[in-house]
């Protein structure tokens, strides 16, 4: 592959590309020469002609284009992308002993910007979030089948992100066919039921996986309180693991008939409440009424899409810390998480550390957590990291 076009930076902007930063901003853009089609692979030199980097170019997106390869003599061809996927997936082999609901690939963080890749059993879901990877896509599938043998291949394209990259939203079936049932998956011994094409995200939070297990690892004869649950994914651990009972709350009918169905898979017998509603609503009655848990699991939506939504997202993410820490027991557990990357690791620490004022408790941080190991953080791309939680214990 020839590249078809130079971008030059403006003096002084080559600094973040140095230090390995994917990231190329339209500002930084001092001139484009040659006429490059979204996704087109650019070389990248400063203002003064030093090579930089091989880029993907996004003519619609602020950023302007994303680095690929930071070495001149690495040009990244169909045989370097296709090398990049299987060192990716290589990487998470060990993964599979545990579980086969793994995510492949994670964007910057692989070295392969907007590119995400998931895998349920036999079936990938691809989500293409870039020009450069949306260009790539035939060469992209073919490395994923060769890395993993998979036969079913599904995208589903994030909308929200592709709109800023001027690219239409893109769904359906890549190889194989369409999914029309759900994709049984087992992790640490518990079986969910995942649907790539209805479900949040690309059908599952893969990301969590870590801390189900710690979830699983606390909850011998405990009573569980299961905020957000979506389809159930926490309460299934717990309840898998022993705990005595499982109160789970959501606001979606469809996510709660999941977990019942995945409930009985799993030969579930202890009592297992699904309700229907607002957490906020619910955490209340639940204080009215007197109940109390030993173990609560609070993991919201992203309340924080961006910096604007901060003091909002705060203020959101302390009352629930707050309600849920009235609700524990004394040597109770909380586990909360924020999976917004505006909030950072210091900032949410604070926020639950106000919580635990207003509460009137004493509490110990016992652990920070975070996502899973096939949802690292690139050193040099620090912004990938989003999912923060801690484990607190109420004194
Ligand atoms: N904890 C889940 C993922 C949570 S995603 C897991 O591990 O699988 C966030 C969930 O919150 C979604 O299922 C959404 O339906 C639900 N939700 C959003 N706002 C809500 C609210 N105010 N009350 C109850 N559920 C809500």
């Amino acid at each position: 592959m020839t590249p078809v076009a130079t971008l030059e930076l403006r003096p002084g902007k080559e600094r973040s590309l140095q230090r390995r930063h994917p990231w190329i901003y339209a500002g930084a853009v001092a001139r484009v020469i040659g006429r490059p089609a979204p996704g087109d692979l650019v070389r990248v030199v400063g203002a003064d002609q030093r090579f930089l980097a091989w880029a993907a170019f996004s003519p619609e997106s602020t950023i302007r284009a994303r680095a690929w390869s930071f070495l001149e003599h690495e040009i990244p061809d169909d045989a370097w992308l296709s090398a990049r996927v299987a060192a990716s997936v290589a990487r998470r082999a060990h993964l599979t002993r545990r579980t086969d609901a793994i995510r492949l690939v994670f964007g910057e963080a692989d070295s392969l910007p907007g590119l995400i890749v998931d895998r349920y059993a036999d079936q990938l879901v691809v989500q293409l979030m870039a020009a450069g990877v949306d260009a790539r896509r035939e060469a992209i599938v073919d490395a994923l089948v060769t890395a993993t043998g998979a036969s079913r291949v599904y995208e589903r394209s994030d909308a929200a992100s592709r709109q800023r990259e001027g690219l239409p939203s893109r769904e359906g079936a890549l190889r194989g066919a369409v999914p029309v049932a759900a994709v049984d998956i087992i992790e640490d011994g518990v079986r969910y039921q995942v649907d790539v094409v209805r479900g949040h995200k690309t059908g599952f939070y893969i990301d969590q996986r870590d801390n189900r297990r710690r979830l699983a690892q606390l909850a011998a004869g405990k009573r569980v309180l299961n905020c957000f649950c979506y389809t159930g994914g926490f309460s299934l651990a717990a309840l898998s693991a022993g705990a005595a009972a499982a109160w789970s709350i959501d606001s979606s009918a469809e996510a709660l008939a999941v977990a019942k169905t995945q409930q009985a898979l799993n030969s579930i017998d202890s009592p297992a409440h699904w309700i229907q509603g607002d957490v906020f609503d619910a955490l209340k009655r639940f204080a009215a009424d007197g109940q109390r848990f030993d173990l609560i699991v609070l993991d919201p939506p992203k309340f924080a899409p961006s910096v604007q939504h901060l003091d909002r997202a705060t203020r959101a993410y302390k009352q629930l810390s707050l309600a849920a820490l009235r609700l524990l027991e004394p040597d109770g557990r909380l586990l909360t998480f924020s999976c917004s990357g505006a909030v950072s690791v210091d900032l949410f620490q604070k926020v639950v550390a106000g919580a635990v004022i207003d509460a009137r408790v004493d509490a110990q941080m016992l652990e920070r957590l975070a996502a899973g190991e096939d949802h690292p953080v690139s050193m040099t791309h620090p912004e990938g990291e989003y999912l923060k939680g801690l484990l607190l214990a109420r004194l």
